[in-house]
């Protein structure tokens, strides 16, 4: 693990570092770098540009962790507004949406998971009427459970439905042996969350391991493996293992996140692969900034200047 993304990971759980940096324009050299806007238009604009390069996009309006009703209620019509307004645009088959249960109510004591699931069909309705599909991004461990059962039941009624393991985590190898089905639509990233050595590899070289281990159980399997990763050695080996188990491109894609190599994005969508673009947009991008500046700590430089700047 990177010596800063620890010690960065738990300041950003500080309510005055919060308070500072929240402060900062979306507009601010960091902020937009990895978040194109705070409204569905900028969202919208932003997926039309890439669509327009040849790439797809996954969007994600910015939130987690709510314990307000009406805040989980304000994120759902969110996505329905996001997703009429791709639609009238004609680019829903090109976009899809990613949501995290947190922001829909999954918190809410007692009743969370029941909220959170009807909050997430109501999502997964109005995306299928629109002709496209979500994915459930996945939070810290301690949700794994719950969000896989969130799915399950989903996937009842929306079988397209996504899903996204993390291979930091001890157990993702056999959840993706469970959900390497027909039908079945797997992002695999590394994990973005800070996990006790109990549930998760700490060392890096042992999370490209587990990484390059689920890659061969989906690659392999009968489903949709989404390959989450801006790692140049993942990608590499993920190409070669598509080859090694007969996958024609279109049969497996890959994700990146806005703003990270983007030359690289492009470079993959020329060469005929699916490339997906995850666009988070908002207001509430600081949880999302704090773990790409942690992934990135050479980031900080350009960070600390926008934070003095407040440009
Ligand atoms: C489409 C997508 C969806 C994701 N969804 C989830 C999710 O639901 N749950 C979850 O826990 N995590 C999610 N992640 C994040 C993921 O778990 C990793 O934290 C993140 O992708 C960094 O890991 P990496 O595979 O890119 O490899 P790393 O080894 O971290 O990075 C490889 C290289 O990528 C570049 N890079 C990586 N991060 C940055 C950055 N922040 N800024 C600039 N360059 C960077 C650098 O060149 C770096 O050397 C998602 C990632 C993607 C791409």
């Amino acid at each position: 693990m990177p010596l800063l993304r620890q010690p960065l990971l738990m300041l950003a759980r500080s309510e005055h570092v919060k308070n500072a940096v929240s402060r900062m324009p979306v507009s601010s050299g960091i902020v937009h770098s990895y978040v194109p806007g705070e409204t569905t238009e900028a969202a919208v604009e932003a997926t039309s540009r890439l669509v327009d390069d040849g790439l797809v996009v996954t969007l994600d309006y910015l939130g987690e962790d709510t314990l307000d009703v009406e805040q989980a209620d304000t994120t759902v019509q969110a996505y329905l507004d996001l997703l009429e307004a791709l639609s009238a645009r004609g680019l829903t088959r090109k976009a899809e949406v990613s949501v995290k249960l947190s922001a829909i109510g999954q918190f809410l004591p007692e009743i969370g998971d029941k909220v959170a699931l009807e909050n997430a069909r109501t999502i997964c309705r109005a995306a299928r009427n629109a002709g496209t599909t979500v994915t459930l991004d996945m939070e810290d461990h301690t949700t794994t459970d719950r969000t896989l059962a969130v799915l399950r039941e989903l996937r009842k009624d929306f079988p397209e439905t996504g899903a996204v393991l993390q291979a930091a985590l001890h157990r993702t190898e056999a959840d993706c042996r469970a959900l390497a089905h027909e039908g079945s639509r797997v992002r695999l990233c590394k994990g973005a969350y800070l996990e006790p050595e109990d549930v998760a590899f700490q060392d890096r070289i042992e999370i490209d391991k587990s990484y390059v281990r689920c890659l061969k159980v989906l690659l392999a399997g009968q489903g949709y493996p989404m390959i989450a990763t801006h790692d140049p050695r993942m990608v590499d080996i993920a190409g070669s293992l598509a080859s090694r188990y007969g996958r024609a491109q279109g049969t497996y894609e890959f994700q990146m996140l806005y703003g990270i190599r983007p030359t690289e994005q492009q470079r993959l969508a020329d060469t005929g692969e699916t490339m997906r673009v995850y666009i988070p947009y908002g207001t509430e991008w600081y949880g999302y900034l704090m773990r790409r500046l942690a992934e990135k700590p050479s980031n900080l430089s350009f960070f600390v200047r926008s934070l003095v700047s407040k440009k």
